[in-house]
């Protein structure tokens, strides 16, 4: 089967095996986790206004003073989205998601805002929609996961065929959910 692909099709599954550990354990993980894990590092995020911690599974609003948030640079998007790290993306559940954020986020909501409530607005309001972008293309979600491994897909050339990164995806989907569940 594998022998049958074309060359620029076999080129990108060993490119994934090389980059992968045959056994990652949780005392060394891959390169790509240790990179995801180093985030916990960062300063804890918090609420600019009453400074309690923000949950950062629903970052873009304070839970507790309801404030709105500034974006979270490092959120990959389907953090902004608040869906789970997986190419199988539930396409009904992208989408509410995708709307309910829109309308939190609208900036008619913070006409009445300060001008910092309504630059992040702004910012997060962007920030949602290229994610939802990204994500309702199957191929544009496949590049996302393979950059969130470390993989640049664009350095491999020919590599346009969504069908293909998904199996590729489904041979490491197991490992990203390791390390999206270490990370939180
Ligand atoms: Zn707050």
């Amino acid at each position: 089967m594998a022998a049958e692909l074309p060359l620029s099709h076999s080129a990108v599954v060993s490119q994934c095996r090389v980059l992968t550990p045959p056994k990652a354990s949780a005392a060394c993980p891959p390169a790509w986790a240790r990179s995801h894990t180093s985030d916990k590092s960062a300063p804890s995020k918090k609420c600019w206004d009453c400074k309690v911690p923000v949950d950062q599974r629903t970052p873009h609003f304070c839970g507790t003073c309801k404030k709105i948030q500034p974006p979270t640079y490092s959120a990959n998007q389907f953090q902004i989205l608040g869906i789970p790290t997986t190419f199988d993306v539930d396409a009904e559940r992208l989408e509410a998601r995708y709307k309910a954020l829109q309308k939190a986020l609208h900036p008619d909501k913070f006409s009445t805002a300060s001008p910092q409530e309504q630059a992040f607005s702004d910012a997060q309001a962007s920030a949602v929609n290229s994610a939802y972008d990204t994500l309702r293309s199957p191929l544009r979600r496949a590049r996302a996961l393979l950059r969130l491994q470390g993989i640049e897909p664009e350095e491999s050339a020919g590599v346009d065929d969504p069908e293909l990164l998904a199996y590729v995806m489904e041979a490491r989907e197991e490992r990203i959910q390791e390390a999206i569940r270490e990370k939180l």
